[in-house]
């Protein structure tokens, strides 16, 4: 079977009813093996910026953060790179940067913490849109979020590094802006956000978390945390529904992207960009090249209609038998 997918890694991820999927890697520490999966693939759906963050003694400067994020866009260009602001918090402590909290999954996170030190959130937003010059390939994107005036806020860090930089000599375009459906609070609040920004990345690890009140680190609890809970798959059937109603292009970069029976429930619903890590990604495009959009959106309304992720699980594995 991995011979057989080595020698499909060329082939488009199209449907046999040929709807085409883009698929896009999640990255991190380093470009790593992913550049070499270039062939076919829409570009950096998700480059978790903090990843390399963990590995320094200290808060990287301004000039080392752009080496970085050069290294990133230049491998990938002219295909998009989707760079999120520093994901500290959570489960993701720096060593020099220690977030001491009862409840950290709840506490100061993401956006929140960025937010709360623009003097960190400043420097990256700069080598970014540094980084970026000649490139035209960056997107940002911000996790986290809960209101949308941490977008404005951010709106305005970005338009003043703009503009700092333009100052310095340093023309910069300003680069299209998206925001994480990762805290179930976004859901209800589409419109406005879609007023705000230009895309949306649904971030199913942590919407499933906080969907289930489920510490997704939890061993205690590992088994009530399941992506395919029919309340996170009634969810998500929504906010594919409704973001398409907004014009927004949604795109999911959760781990339920890079499980080949997820994705094919994700592209059943309508969402037409996935994003994974490197080693996922050949056989969702398997299963994609396997299963027609009509068949995925028979599975999906098959599956709304079953009320446990037992149940869910047991009928998506035997689908994916079938299907094999
Ligand atoms: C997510 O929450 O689904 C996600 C992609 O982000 P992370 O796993 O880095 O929290
Ligand atoms: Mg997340």
């Amino acid at each position: 079977l991995a011979a057989l997918l080595e020698h499909e890694q060329d082939l488009p991820s199209v449907t046999p009813d040929g709807h085409a999927m883009t698929l896009m890697v999640n990255t991190g520490l380093t470009v790593d093996t992913v550049a070499s999966l270039k062939t076919r693939i829409g570009g950096v759906g998700l480059y978790r910026t903090e990843v390399p963050f963990m590995i320094t003694e200290r808060f990287p400067g301004e000039q080392e953060q752009t080496r970085l994020y050069r290294e990133q866009l230049e491998s990938f260009a002219p295909l998009p790179v989707v760079m999120r602001t520093l994901d500290i918090g959570g489960d993701k402590d720096l060593p020099y940067f220690p977030i001491e909290e009862a409840n950290p999954f709840l506490g100061w996170r993401g956006i929140r913490v960025t937010l709360d030190h623009p003097e960190v959130l400043m420097v990256q937003l700069r080598a970014m849109l540094r980084a970026s010059q000649g490139l035209d390939n960056l997107e940002l994107l911000l996790p986290m979020v809960t209101n949308v005036d941490e977008v404005d806020d951010t709106l305005k860090l970005i338009e003043r590094a703009i503009i700092e930089l333009g100052e310095e000599g340093v023309e910069v375009r300003r680069p299209r802006l998206g925001v994480m459906l990762e805290v179930p609070a976004t859901l209800y609040q589409l419109r406005a956000l879609a007023a705000r920004v230009d895309f949306f990345s649904v971030g199913s690890n942590d919407l499933t978390q906080y969907l289930l009140a489920v510490d997704r680190n939890n061993p205690r609890v590992a088994d009530l945390y399941d992506s395919c809970h029919p309340a996170v798959l009634s969810a998500l059937h929504r906010l594919a529904a409704e973001s398409s109603e907004l014009n927004v292009p949604t795109s999911v970069c959760g781990e339920l992207a890079g499980d080949p029976a997820g994705a094919l429930l994700l592209m059943g619903m309508g969402f037409r960009v996935l994003s994974m890590n490197g080693p996922n990604l050949p056989r969702v495009r398997a299963a994609i090249r396997r299963v027609s959009r009509e068949a995925a959106a028979e599975l999906v309304e098959q599956t709304l209609a079953l009320e446990t992720p037992a149940e869910v699980r047991a009928h998506l594995a035997s689908r994916m038998q079938a299907w094999q």
